[in-house]
């Protein structure tokens, strides 16, 4: 039997022998610069006719690794080798599929310097950023395995009479996995792993901006013991090679995480049935937010300002549950703004290669236009107390790096205040009282994450009930869900609430047979 499910340890890199070691793995990480990296269906490497380039944020003249520009064609044979593979992997008992993740879990924890490194190097995660995501990665591995074994123990059924009757969980068929470059190790490797551990088979399509990553979990599994087939690993364009997976009538289901515009579009598409199909096609889709914490005027001010600007600020504030919302009471507002400034201001933003760089640069080209062209609006909008658009590094280094943004007085119905921008932008917002904050609060079309501070049990309890967000914390950020304990997934528009890194996820990739005998 597994022992009982634990959170991997963080590393801080105080002991100094994590950081050589940590050192050490960006500089092979970087000597494998500029390789060629192939798709693979059905154990088979494939080249296709044109590649794409994934760079180094920091330094986009680096580039990272080349990638196959993957296509219909390329879809369709990816599909083959996972619908054939299916037909046996569907039989393998559920404990040898969990015994491969299991492996995974351990190569990854051997590996997690170069895993930490890919991330640092190819999307500007800090060092402790990078090492949380691939403890993430590990947790949500070991987390899936123990949750196969439980679903194969199928559900309670109530005796009746004259009968045995069991009810067991059995796969869906073949999936499509369609991860965001923002956590490209754990999101990647929970969506692609627990697909798998529950008897499906997967074409993981990696996001355009994190392929690198992509390939070397999707190889990992691999190399854990997993048939080929089982994992077919697709690169290129969403809108050409996703979307043709999305549309084949092979398609059993869709693990999507991302835009809400491209959610939707998914969840569109994805309803309509291609000709041959015979299912409806599941699709889970965890999207956007545009997350709030509200601080009252019972609450402790520092451990506030503390949790809001690392909410805010962490990983350049491209998480989907970062703070981009503070909505503070009018009688501690002034203080507070000051304050967040001051905190806000002292941020260290470098290339991530160095230990000491808090914040490093935003993912691509196209996100530094987004967020500083919201920058912009924010300067109508509001007061801007921090920050306020490029980091002078851009002129010097060529990386996309942003000043990390704090804007005041904003109204609760800007734009800044409602629409994701996905960068390190934070809106201050001034709250009459706790009526008016809850208010705000839920005045987005999002409902992902949300943390409230105060010192009253009283007002905790009124926002259980009333701050409708998927994960609500009390006096801590609102970013660091941990596998196990903080059950991942949001309401509205942020998404189908599948609570990722909980025991109901395994359930949206499987269905459930009943068989009932009648005993004579
Ligand atoms: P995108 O929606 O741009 O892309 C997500 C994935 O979808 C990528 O792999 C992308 O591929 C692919 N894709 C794009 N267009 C299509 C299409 N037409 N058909 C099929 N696939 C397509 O999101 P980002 O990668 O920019 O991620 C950031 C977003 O993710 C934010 O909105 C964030 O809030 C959200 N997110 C939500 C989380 C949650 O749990 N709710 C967690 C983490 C992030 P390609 O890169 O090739 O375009």
């Amino acid at each position: 039997m597994a022992s009982e499910f634990k959170n991997e340890p963080i590393k801080l890199f105080n002991d100094p022998s994590d950081a050589g070691k940590q050192k050490d793995a960006i500089a092979k990480v970087r000597a494998s610069f500029g390789t060629e990296y192939p798709i693979i269906v059905g154990g088979e490497e494939i080249k296709a006719a044109s590649t794409f380039g994934s760079v180094n944020p920091a330094k986009p003249t680096e580039v990272v690794g080349k990638f196959q520009k993957g296509d219909a064609q390329i879809a369709e044979k990816a599909m083959s080798a996972a619908a054939t593979a299916f037909e046996s992997w569907k039989k393998v008992p559920a404990k040898e599929r969990a015994e491969v993740l299991f492996r995974a879990a351990q190569m990854m924890r051997e590996r997690r310097f170069e895993f930490n490194a890919l991330m640092i190097l190819e999307i500007g995660k800090s060092w402790i950023e990078a090492d949380a995501d691939t403890a993430e990665a590990i947790d949500f591995m070991e987390y899936y395995a123990r949750e196969a074994l439980r679903y194969d123990e199928g559900m309670a059924v109530t005796p009746v009479a004259g009968e045995k009757n069991r009810c067991f969980y059995i796969p869906l068929g073949v999936g499509v996995v369609i991860p965001p470059w923002n956590f490209p190790n754990a999101i990647l490797c929970g969506m692609t792993a627990a697909s798998i551990v529950a008897g499906n088979t997967v074409i993981l399509k990696p996001a355009s901006d994190t392929p690198t990553i992509g390939y070397h979990v999707a190889r990992l599994l691999m190399d854990a013991g997993l048939p080929a087939g089982v994992l077919n690993f697709i690169t290129g364009p969403g809108s050409i090679a996703g979307e043709a997976l999305v549309n084949h009538p092979k398609t059993r289901f869709i693990t999507f995480t991302g835009s809400m515009e491209v959610g939707l579009g998914i969840t569109e598409k994805a309803s309509r049935r291609a000709g041959g199909q015979k299912w409806i096609k599941r699709v889970v889709a965890e999207m956007g937010g545009k997350d709030s914490i509200i601080v009252l005027d019972d609450a402790d001010f520092e451990g506030a300002v503390s949790a809001v600007v690392a909410s805010a600020f962490g990983f350049q504030g491209q998480k989907c549950s970062a703070c981009s919302r503070v909505i503070v009471h009018e009688a501690i507002y002034d203080r507070f703004v000051d304050s967040v400034a001051e905190k806000t201001n002292a941020l260290v933003v470098g290339n991530t290669e160095d230990q000491k760089s808090y914040m490093g640069p935003v993912s691509s080209a196209s996100a530094e236009k987004k967020i500083l062209e919201y920058i912009e609006i924010g300067k109508n909008e509001g007061r801007v107390v921090a920050g306020g658009g490029s980091h002078p590094l851009r002129e010097s280094t060529g990386g996309y790096f942003v000043k990390p943004t704090v804007i005041a007085d904003v109204d609760p119905k800007a734009r800044i205040s409602l629409e994701e921008i996905f960068g390190p932008v934070l809106a201050v917002i001034r709250a009459k009282d706790y009526d008016d904050a809850l208010e705000i609060a839920n005045n987005t079309d999002y409902g992902l994450t949300g943390a409230i501070w105060t010192s009253s049990r009283e007002n905790w309890n009124r926002a259980v009930d009333e701050f409708h967000v998927g994960n609500l914390y009390w006096n801590r950020k609102c970013t660091g869900a941990l596998v196990g304990g903080h059950p991942f997934g949001g309401f509205n528009m942020s998404g189908t609430d599948s609570k990722a890194g909980g025991r109901d996820y395994l359930g949206l990739l499987m269905q459930a047979k009943l068989v009932s005998e009648t005993v004579r």
